[in-house]
C-alpha cells in the first residue's frame, strides 16, 4: 500500500470515527494532491455487501482499489465522507413497506431478493451498506454542487439503477443517483437534474422513478433487446416529462462509434435544450469489449472520450457540476482500467489518451443506421 492511500484510508478512518458530517474530508496539503479538485468516496461497508459465487462482488472494489494506487491516483484524489442516507432521503426514490422489506431482510442474512431467480442477493450488511451507497451519492453530489470540489466519483456498491420505487432488481438495492438528484432538488433548489447512464444494460430503475418527471432528465445508452427487456424508444417521458426520457438503444456488437455517436448526435442537444444545473453519471463500464455480461465492444479509451464529452456538456451546460456512480462492470481487469481511465479523464491527466486492453480483435459492429433512427426519433421528441 502506497503511503498516500494509506493516508486516504486514515483519513476515512478518522472522520467515520468522529462523525464528522461535513461531506468534505480535512484536506492534508502536504499530500501534494491538487486542492479541491476530483473528490472520491469509497467506504469500508461497500466492501461488505458480498456474494463471493456472484458476478457484482466486493472484488470489483478490490481490483479499483490496486489499480487506482498502481496508477498513483490516490494522492491525486481528495476525499468525501461516506454517510448514511436517513430514512426520509430513501423516501425520495422508494416506498417504505420497500425499505422496510430490505432492512427485515438483511437482518435475516444471506438470502437472495427474489428466491425465484437468483440475481440480487442480500447479507447482513445490506441495508447498511445500500444506505451508505444512497446517502455518499449525496454528499459527493452536495460537495461538487456547493463547488468544494469540481466533480467526484462515488466508488459505491450496491449500484442502484435497476431498483425500483418497490422492488430490488439487477444487483440493485436502493437507486442512488435519483435520491441524490432529488436531495439537490430539496435541499439546494435545483431545478433540473440530468442522468447520463451509459451502463450497457437500460437504467430502468431510473426511467421508472423519473418517467413523470420533468425536472429530471434520464438518459440512457445500452444493449438492446438485452436484459432487463425495457429501454425501448417509446419511452420519452409522460405528460409535463415527455421528451426528458432518452433511449438510445442499440444491437449487440457496436462499440465506442456508437456510444460517441449517440452522445454526439442526441445527448448532446438534448441536455442543450434540458439546460441542467446539475449532471449525475451512471457509470457502468459492462460495455467494455471484454465484459462477460454484455456484447458490446467498448474499450477503455473510448469510455474516457464518452467521460470528456460529459464533462464538456458540464462545462457548457452548468458551470462544469458534474459526478460519477459506480454502476456495473464484471471483468475485473478492464473495469478497474475503466474507472482508473475515469480519475484520468476527470484530472485531465495525459493517460486518458493510453488505451489499456486495446480494441476488440473483432472490431465494432457498425451502428451508423441505428444511429440515423435514433436521430430521427429523437429529433422529434425534442
Ligand atoms: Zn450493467
Amino acid at each position: 500500500m502506497s503511503l498516500s492511500r494509506r493516508r486516504f484510508i486514515q483519513q476515512i478512518l478518522a472522520l467515520t470515527a468522529g462523525g464528522i458530517t461535513s461531506p468534505l474530508m480535512a484536506y492534508d496539503a502536504s499530500d501534494n494532491a491538487p486542492l479541491k479538485k476530483t473528490g472520491v468516496v469509497l467506504d469500508p461497508s461497500f466492501y461488505l455487501h458480498d456474494h463471493k459465487d456472484h458476478p457484482e462482488n466486493s472484488q470489483r472494489l478490490k481490483a479499483i482499489d490496486e489499480a487506482l494506487t498502481k496508477q498513483k491516483l490516490w494522492s491525486q484524489l481528495t476525499p468525501v465522507a461516506g454517510r448514511l442516507a436517513s430514512n426520509k432521503e430513501l423516501l425520495l426514490a422508494h416506498k417504505q413497506g420497500y425499505i422496510d422489506e430490505i432492512e427485515i431482510l438483511s437482518k435475516d442474512g444471506e438470502s437472495f431478493y427474489n428466491a425465484y431467480q437468483e440475481d440480487t442477493y442480500i447479507n447482513e450488511h445490506t441495508f447498511f451498506a445500500a444506505k451508505m451507497a444512497a446517502g455518499s451519492a449525496i454528499n459527493v453530489n452536495l460537495a461538487v454542487y456547493d463547488r468544494e470540489i469540481e466533480n467526484g466519483f462515488a466508488l459505491l456498491r450496491p449500484p442502484g439503477h435497476h431498483a425500483l420505487e418497490n422492488q430490488a432488481m439487477g444487483f440493485c438495492i436502493f437507486n442512488s443517483d435519483v435520491i441524490a438528484a432529488r436531495a439537490l432538488q430539496k435541499y439546494r433548489g435545483v431545478k433540473r437534474v440530468a442522468i447520463i447512464d451509459f451502463d450497457v444494460h437500460h437504467g430502468n430503475g431510473t426511467q421508472d422513478l423519473t418517467i413523470n418527471d420533468p425536472s429530471i432528465m434520464a438518459i440512457s445508452i445500452h444493449q438492446h433487446p438485452f436484459w432487463p427487456l425495457t429501454g425501448d424508444l417509446k419511452y420519452i417521458g409522460k405528460g409535463p416529462a415527455a421528451g426528458t426520457n432518452v433511449n438510445c438503444p442499440f444491437i449487440p456488437g457496436v462499440g465506442n462509434g456508437a456510444y460517441l455517436g449517440a452522445y454526439d448526435n442526441i445527448i448532446e442537444a438534448k441536455l442543450a435544450a434540458f439546460k441542467p444545473e446539475h449532471i449525475i453519471v451512471f457509470a457502468g463500464y459492462d460495455a467494455h469489449w471484454q465484459d462477460p455480461l454484455a456484447d458490446h465492444r467498448m474499450s477503455v479509451i473510448g469510455f474516457n472520450k464518452l467521460v470528456d464529452r460529459c464533462l464538456e456538456s458540464a462545462k457548457t451546460l452548468c458551470n462544469g457540476r458534474i459526478s460519477f456512480s459506480l454502476g456495473g462492470g464484471y471483468k475485473l481487469e478492464p473495469l478497474a482500467q475503466c474507472v482508473a481511465g475515469t480519475f484520468h479523464t476527470l484530472l485531465n491527466n495525459p493517460q486518458k489518451y493510453l488505451n489499456p486492453i486495446g480494441e476488440s480483435p473483432d472490431g465494432e459492429v457498425d451502428s451508423q443506421e441505428q444511429l440515423d433512427e435514433l436521430i430521427r426519433h429523437h429529433r422529434d421528441t425534442v
